[in-house]
């Protein structure tokens, strides 16, 4: 069942999707070549608890990190580790708290110093996507118009949409109902409605879509070896349209 959130309550959604979105900008401006994920997991901790934020994914089905850090071919779900990141790597970081009881989910990827031309092409196409999405989540529309927009984008570019892994509603759960795939043809699901909150979040592949998941039963890596990207936002429907609830301040 779909839940539909009052103004109240995506007020509290926005309130823990300003945390996490204030925490990856944060994090995103300690990547540099030489530093481990396992410290940008640790700051993500410490960030969370000064601002009274519960990390959301510490003990979510067992996971056993703060943050996901899904270097390179890792597509989502990877392990923070003591390795360090490399010059020309790409990094997604993915990140959710629980405050007042409300979830917030978002996830941005990251060039580690100076990155590859295909690599920033990438980057830039899964990011566009996630946008493109968000572009079709107005009330009247269909859940599977989101989930042909990004398909759409993202093939356009010569990339693949990973299909193993999908977005989802959020609100006093990290994960509800509706699931939002990332591909499929428009005009189908369920009918989008003002008071949704959803998470949208393209993983998108540099060649085949197929998945391989390593034997820590979490990190999900492209089975072909080449890179991967993710981006997510958090969102609620509102009759005046999409707006962006995990939504960074960028200079
Ligand atoms: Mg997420
Ligand atoms: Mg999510």
């Amino acid at each position: 069942m779909v839940i539909l959130k009052s103004p109240e309550e995506i007020e509290k959604i926005y309130a823990s999707n300003q945390i996490v979105a204030e925490i990856l900008s944060q994090l995103e401006s300690e990547i540099t070549p030489g530093i481990d994920t396992l410290y940008l997991n640790d700051l993500s901790e410490r960030l969370a608890s000064e601002k009274n934020a519960i990390p959301a994914f510490k003990g979510y089905r067992g996971f056993p990190y703060s943050i996901c850090a899904s270097v390179n071919n890792a597509i989502v779900h990877g392990f923070p580790s003591k390795t360090l990141l490399n010059e020309g790597d790409i990094i997604s970081l993915d990140f959710g708290v629980r405050l007042n009881g409300y979830y917030g989910d978002s996830a941005i990827t990251v060039a580690v110093g100076k990155i590859s031309e295909s690599a920033r092409r990438l980057t830039r196409v899964t990011e566009e996507s996630l946008y493109k999405g968000i572009e079709k989540a107005i009330p009247g529309g269909r859940l599977s118009d989101i989930s042909h927009a990004i398909q759409t984008h993202v093939e356009a570019a010569g990339f693949s949409v990973v299909r193993k892994f999908v977005g989802h509603g959020i609100g006093s759960n990290l994960h509800e109902e509706p699931q939002i795939p990332n591909f499929g043809k428009a005009g189908k699901g369920s009918i989008l409605k003002t008071g949704m909150t959803l998470a949208i979040e393209p993983m998108v592949n540099e060649k085949a879509c197929d998945v391989k998941i390593l034997e820590d039963g979490w990190t999900a890596v492209t089975k072909d070896g080449f890179l991967s990207a993710h981006f997510e936002h958090t969102i609620a429907l509102t009759e005046s349209g999409p707006i962006i609830l995990s939504k960074r301040n960028r200079s």
